[in-house]
């Protein structure tokens, strides 16, 4: 494979991950006043665009959020409380899981590995979830978690790879949204034995 800076080099898959385009540049919202950019259209925290009764949703949004089914519909859900007067407050995003459904899954959610190590508050650890989680992980030999605490000790991001990672990420969506603690945990019965039980089980070990 050769690069546009010239250097070659071998490589058994490319993938390509350029993302989407908005498709704002031939509907005129400038003749209207609402502003866009190289991301989408631009809107302020109450999803507002810069014409205020002109509201924005999804993926045409100009955003660091991800471009998800999910997100789209958090922020459309979102709108509608503000239009029926349920709520003035700002849009606020729980942690947000991703997946990419390659072979073996990946999934992300909440503070990555990366933005951890550039952070002091947050520590990273693995955990070995095809030896710790055997029966969970189904022979699947490369599962791996790494999870991401903050100074409290509580779960605020987590990676995983493994088969059963889109479903397990899932589970931990409610331990970081509500900052469970080690004593949450011990309250809480999963069925067993299922591979969504086993990750915070071993998560006991490391909250607070
Ligand atoms: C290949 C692919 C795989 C994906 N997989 C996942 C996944 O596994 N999980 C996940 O959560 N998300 C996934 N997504 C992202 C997800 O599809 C989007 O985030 C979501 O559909 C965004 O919803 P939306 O309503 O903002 O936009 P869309 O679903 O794109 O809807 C926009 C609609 O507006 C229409 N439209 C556009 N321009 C105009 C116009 N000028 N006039 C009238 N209508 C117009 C379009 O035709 C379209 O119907 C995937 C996206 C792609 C492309």
């Amino acid at each position: 494979m050769k690069t546009s800076k010239g250097s070659t080099f071998q490589a058994d898959m490319v993938f390509d991950t350029t993302g989407r385009v908005p498709n704002t540049h031939d509907i005129n919202l400038a003749s209207i006043g609402v502003e866009t950019n190289r991301g989408g259209v631009i809107v302020n925290d109450h999803m507002q665009t810069t014409v205020a009764h002109i509201y924005a949703s999804g993926d045409v949004v100009a955003k660091t959020i991800p471009r998800l089914t999910p997100t789209t519909t958090f922020e459309s859900l979102y709108i509608a409380d503000i239009l029926l007067g349920h709520t003035t407050a700002s849009i606020a995003y729980p942690a947000v899981p991703s997946v990419t459904f390659t072979l073996p899954r990946m999934a992300q959610i909440g503070v990555s590995t990366a933005e951890a190590a550039d952070a002091d508050e947050y520590n990273v650890y693995d955990i070995n979830f095809a030896q710790l989680g055997m029966f969970a992980s189904h022979h699947d030999t490369e599962a791996k978690v790494k999870i991401v605490l903050n100074q409290q000790k509580q779960l605020v991001g987590a990676t995983l790879i493994g088969d059963v990672a889109p479903e397990i990420v899932n589970t931990l969506v409610p331990i970081i949204n509500h900052k469970y603690t080690k004593a949450d945990l011990n309250k809480t019965i999963y069925a067993f034995p299922t591979p969504s039980a086993m990750l915070p089980m071993l998560l006991m070990n490391f909250l607070a």
